[in-house]
């Protein structure tokens, strides 16, 4: 049973539908492009009525496929204002697929702005809206809070909730998703779907599975033989079995730094001096110290488990790792070398419904036009604290990078379709540089992570600091991504599946024997191919054109040290390397 829960926040009604044959190969970000293409006029106002927003579990979701249990949260963006899709850890998704929905879809909008919604899903699929006025501006942790009061004891659920920042409309807002400890900590961050949330009114939805087993798959066995291999395959690989489990995603940061690629204040050095302090080993070495848990997955049947508690120096939870992501947004590009500050800036950006790369590319933005120094710690907490406490710089800061260097006059803005650059320098990893470019995302890194071949020699080895095959790596990365994004896969599976070839086949023989449709390596491919086709003609038919497949201007004029290279790949490259969706989209009936 695959259904879609329709949720119309302007009549406050709901309604489940069978999800039709023509979407019954998709989930997770396939189905979260399709339905948002299919349903929102591609010049809608984000913000308004017209737009939709949609959460998909992939198509392991509710399964024991080994780290299959990401949500995609798709809806038009009103910070790039193309089609977005963000994809977080946490439980949600395994629960919504074991009650039997692929999606809901959230369409509409209240006719009394200030109204505050919950959505119930409960585990027979019963779900209404309630009001939950009083929640107004409250924090994601303490709506967690309020929904754990008002849940039976013995209930077991999942919450999806939206801070103030979404309320407040902010572009740089994102959706909180609980993990295994019912903690709000797992973000779908980027591209402000915090505030498409918000615009409909919705603080919070809870999805309960308690008493639920996993979706049934066509032949039991044949899907338990292949995720038996897809598991050792994970748990194998230097970098998803050893790198990853010790260190978490911050194991990068020493990695970035020797190869000069890590963006260091606001992106005007690829090393950071004081890299230590915020470092992989540093992290560990400080979290164990303090008794805080250095390894466990954001959701059940994840084998890798690259998540960690920070805790404070009594030991008291603070925030979930700090990431790699953040801890150099926060650290690195804005030139601080503390983690309890980096962790202090996650847990407000927790709390308030950031996303901690766009907000630490803001910071580092901000502290770029010389209003605050590059390295003061305190001022950034204060800063940060300005967007809701009627300080200054104040509510700008909320709305990104872009935003807040124009305000303040900034040079430098490290930013692709609006979006904020994660913790890669494209002048120093040229691949990467190519996915921001041409990403339908904006920039994102995990769009197509080309840190595998140009970085990890995971997929082979292409030289960072060379044009040779970068586009090529992107593009075949960037097509791969959307499948794994729409399977509902952990993107760190990509490091086995990239050098270990029974890994990907394990992944088609699991989608076949779950499915009980035919799946191969073309299929699996055309996935890819077909999802990213429907965000690319979104995007074009919402106005992009190949002038936004570009890196800012100055990373092609100002080097970059220490390696002082340029952003050199040319735009016939760039350009060719959606040279497939002409074709796919006559495929898929579409133009
Ligand atoms: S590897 Fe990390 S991000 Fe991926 S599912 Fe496991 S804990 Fe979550």
């Amino acid at each position: 049973m695959r259904d879609i829960l329709y949720v119309d926040m302007s009549t406050l009604s709901v309604e489940r539908k069978p999800l039709p044959e023509k979407w019954s190969r998709y989930g997770g970000r396939a189905l979260t492009d399709a339905i948002v293409y299919d349903m929102v006029p591609p010049a809608a106002d984000a913000l308004g009525p017209d737009n939709v927003l949609v959460f998909s579990p992939g198509l392991f979701g509710g399964t024991t496929a080994p780290n299959g249990g990401r949500l995609s949260i798709g809806a038009k963006s009103p910070l790039t204002g193309g089609l977005k899709e963000s994809n977080s850890g946490g439980q949600a998704a395994h629960a919504l697929a074991k009650i039997g929905f692929s999606a809901v879809v959230i369409t509409g909008k209240p006719s009394d702005p200030l109204a505050r919604f919950m959505l119930t899903i409960e585990a027979d699929g019963a779900a209404k809206l309630s009001r939950v006025d009083e929640w107004t501006g409250l924090g994601n942790y303490a709506v967690a809070d309020a929904i754990k009061a008002m849940r039976p004891a013995d209930d077991h659920y999942s919450t999806i909730t939206n801070g103030p920042a979404g309320e407040a409309g902010l572009k740089a807002s994102g959706i909180a998703v609980s993990d295994m400890k019912g903690l709000p900590n797992r973000f779908a961050g980027r591209g402000g779907l915090g505030a498409v949330m918000g615009s409909k009114g919705l603080k919070a939805i809870v999805v309960s599975d308690k008493g639920l087993k996993g979706v049934e798959h066509a032949d039991k066995d044949a899907f338990n033989a292949a995720m038996k291999r897809f598991s050792t395959a994970l748990t194998t690989h230097p970098v998803s079995g050893t790198g990853l489990p010790t260190y978490g995603t911050n194991v990068l940061m020493n990695i970035l730094n020797e190869a000069g690629g890590l963006p260091t204040r606001n992106f005007s050095s690829g090393q950071f001096e004081d890299v230590e302090g915020v470092s992989g080993e540093k992290q560990r070495e400080v979290t164990l110290e303090r008794g805080g848990n250095v390894k466990h997955g954001c959701h059940t049947g994840c084998v890798i488990q690259c998540s960690r508690y920070w805790v404070d120096k009594d030991g008291a939870y603070v925030t979930k790792g700090p990431e790699y992501e953040t801890a150099w947004a926060f650290g690195t590009d804005c030139g601080i070398s503390d983690m309890d500050t980096v962790a202090t800036l996650d847990r407000l950006c927790g709390d308030y419904g950031l996303d901690t790369i766009e907000m630490g590319g803001t910071m580092a933005v901000y502290m770029d036009s010389g209003a605050l120094a590059f390295g003061d710690g305190p001022g950034a907490i204060k800063a940060l604290r300005s967007i809701f406490n009627g300080g200054q710089p104040g509510m700008v800061l909320g709305h990104g990078a872009e935003a807040t260097g124009k305000a303040f006059g900034v040079e430098h803005i490290p930013v692709v379709k609006h979006q904020s650059m994660p913790a890669y320098d494209p002048r120093a990893v040229q691949g990467i540089g190519v996915t921001y470019a041409t990403s339908t995302q904006g920039a994102d890194h995990t769009a197509g992570y080309t840190i595998t071949a140009n970085i990890l020699g995971v997929g082979g080895s292409v030289d960072p600091l060379k044009t040779t095959g970068q586009a090529e790596l992107s593009k075949g990365l960037q097509i791969a991504t959307a499948m794994l994004d729409a399977m509902g896969l952990c993107i760190f599976v990509a490091f086995p599946v990239l050098d270990i070839p029974d890994a990907f086949v394990a992944i088609y023989d699991m989608a076949t024997a779950h499915t009980g449709q035919t799946w191969d390596t073309d299929e699996l491919m055309k996935l890819g191919r077909e999802t990213l086709t429907f965000e690319r003609l979104f995007n074009e038919a919402a106005g992009f054109t190949a002038a936004d497949d570009r890196l800012p201007g100055w990373m092609k004029t100002v080097p970059l040290p220490p390696h002082n290279t340029v952003f050199e790949v040319t735009d016939a490259d760039l350009d060719a390397v959606h040279d497939f969706v002409a074709d796919t989209a006559k495929e898929m009936g579409l133009k």
